[in-house]
């Protein structure tokens, strides 16, 4: 089908150093030096220049380089991935262009490395300052590792983000604080709070099944989300999306692009791409068609979206979803009833109880057009 322009770009790295006991992305563990790394990095690169050729990376506004571990596969291979991006789009200081990274695998070169090559956002996966929790996570940093990092990352680099797991089991409320406060004295100018899923096939869930780990406890986990709110709040972030906060003018352009409804480009193993036009949207992984929506369901999806946002839905996006979905104002009646939203200021914004109760409230709206 033809096609909006994409406007984003993300690129999958799916390599670890070991595998995380809670993890389910697409990754593996892999010795660094394995030529498999080498030959993907090789197929990104003919992949990039291909798609620079077609003209689909003219309108690229933000990059993001994710995993998996970005940084494991070191600066030599990122060195000719970054290399290659910025001769096949405009990678200008006003490109976001954000790369995953893990405390393990930063050094000071690989921070020259890719400073120099254009990266102007690092998002490092920290998890948690405690040492004992990281132990429980399998994480293969200490949190000192972690502080290390972020201050290797900030000689190069003023946007970096952290992110950090609330409701581990073993994790204390103390822990938690601890870890939020961490890395508000460290300076970083972004964090995002990710709630603990125990997905299937992990080694969490098998501990659970086995009752070596309890399950996760949704009030210590609630409580967990409330104390980074008010730690963060009072200290300068907003938090402009449920799980994200960031200091003013650090909001990470890439994601908003997820959440607002602008197609993107998804290049290396199971990374999504998201096409659309007027009426149509896909989304395609590895080959496959994984969603194919008309255009009331993608109004009814871009509200949803929306509503992980602090910024909410307008007025304006309302009005003209109703003709596609009419029964929308009702729906918006009965959320506001149930203080899961609210309207302020010409928009529908979520509520701290709606964000709590976020199956019920995007479920709502997912149902207007299923
Ligand atoms: S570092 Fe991230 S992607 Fe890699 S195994 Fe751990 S959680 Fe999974």
């Amino acid at each position: 089908m033809s096609h909006d322009s994409y406007r984003a770009l993300y690129i999958h790295i799916p390599f670890c150093v070991s595998r995380c006991n809670y993890c389910d992305f697409t990754t593996q563990a892999l010795d660094s030096a394995s030529p498999v790394i080498d030959e993907y990095v090789e197929q990104l690169v003919l992949q990039i220049r291909k798609k620079a050729k077609e003209g689909e990376l003219s309108k690229i506004d933000t990059v993001y380089i994710g995993g998996g571990t970005p940084s494991y596969i070191g600066s030599s291979r990122l060195s000719m991935l970054l290399y290659t991006l910025s001769l096949s789009l405009r990678l200008e200081p006003d490109v976001e262009c954000s790369m995953e990274a893990n405390p393990e695998s930063i050094d000071e070169r690989l921070i020259r490395d890719i400073w120099a090559l254009g990266v102007n956002r690092l998002s490092i996966g920290v998890q948690s300052f405690d040492d004992d929790v990281l132990a429980i996570l399998g994480r293969a940093h200490s949190g000192l590792d972690a502080q290390r990092a972020i201050e290797y990352a900030q000689e190069r680099l003023d946007n970096i983000s952290v992110d950090l797991i609330a409701g581990i089991p073993g994790q204390s409320v103390e822990s938690f604080a601890k870890s939020v406060q961490k890395a508000i004295d460290l300076g970083v100018k972004h964090i995002s709070v990710y709630p603990l899923t125990i997905e299937p096939h992990t080694p969490f869930y098998k501990q659970v099944m086995r009752g070596e780990l309890p399950e996760v406890d949704e009030d210590d986990q609630a409580r967990h989300m409330e104390i980074a709110e008010k730690l963060l709040v009072e200290q300068g972030f907003e938090r402009y999306e449920v799980a994200s906060y960031a200091k003013p003018g650090y909001v990470c352009k890439h994601n908003c692009a997820y959440w607002t409804g602008l197609p993107y480009l998804g290049l290396g193993r199971s990374a999504a791409t998201m096409t659309q036009n007027a009426s149509r949207r896909m989304r395609i992984q590895d080959g496959q068609v994984t969603d194919d929506l008309n255009k009331a369901q993608m109004y009814a999806e871009d509200i949803m979206l929306r509503m992980r946002m602090s910024a909410g839905v307008a007025d304006t996006l309302v009005a003209q979803a109703a003709d596609e979905l009419p029964q929308i104002y009702e729906v918006l009646a009965s959320l506001e009833d149930r203080g899961f939203i609210e309207h302020t200021d010409n928009a529908w914004r979520p509520t701290e109880l709606g964000w709590l109760c976020g199956n019920e409230l995007y479920g709502d709206i997912f149902d207007l057009a299923p």
